[in-house]
């Protein structure tokens, strides 16, 4: 079994974490993604097995019967996410891995691996900014928009339990913070 350092960034929908796990990603090419398999549609811009893997929930619900998943929740009604172990297993044997998931699921991933994993929850500045940037992204409807607001204020009382907590309000200042702690957590 390889080393397995794994570097989650968790937060409530809209604060970020996507747009910092992409430049992180950019910035360290030998950081690998753990591809989330999930039931919801895909949006518009986004690729099957590079995003997600986008599986029915009959075909998500076979993958939890075989165990394949690590952890899965069901963070919408009817939506589910969850970590494949494969992704995890044959990514980790390239580089670190990097998970971009929810907060129960980042929960679970410290809870498995401990001191090889670093939780880095990203924050928005404020709950108003969260409500527009997610108004402003323009992919949910009013019901999932008002899910997510929801979720996030229940996601937003956790951030002290991480290894560290990132604010989002400069996206520059965010992600050079975001490496800075990955390096450090790497001792590169
Ligand atoms: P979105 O639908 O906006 O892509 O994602 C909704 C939420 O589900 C985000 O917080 C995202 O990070 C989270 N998520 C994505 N993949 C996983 C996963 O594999 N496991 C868990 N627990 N949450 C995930």
């Amino acid at each position: 079994m390889p080393d397995q350092n794994v570097i989650v960034l968790t937060a409530p929908s809209g604060a970020g974490k996507t747009t910092i796990a992409h430049r992180v990603l950019e910035q360290m090419p030998e950081m690998q993604f753990s591809v989330s398999a999930t039931t919801r549609p895909a949006r518009p811009d986004e690729v099957d097995g590079e995003d997600y893997h986008f599986l029915s929930v009959d075909e998500f619900q076979r993958r939890i019967d075989n165990g394949d998943l690590l952890e899965y929740e069901e963070v919408y009604p009817d939506q589910f996410y969850g970590t494949l172990r494969s992704e995890i297993e044959t990514k980790s044997e390239e580089g670190p891995v990097l998970l971009d998931i929810d907060v129960d699921g980042a929960t679970n991933v410290k809870a498995a691996f401990g001191d090889d994993a670093l939780v880095l929850f990203v924050a928005p500045p404020s709950k108003e900014e969260l409500r527009s940037r997610l108004q402003g992204r323009g992919t949910e409807n009013d019901q999932a928009l008002a899910d997510r607001l929801a979720r996030a204020d229940r996601e937003l009382e956790k951030a002290e339990s991480f290894d560290g907590v990132v604010v989002n309000d400069d996206l520059e200042e965010a992600v050079q913070e975001t490496l800075d702690r990955i390096h450090q957590f790497l001792e590169l």
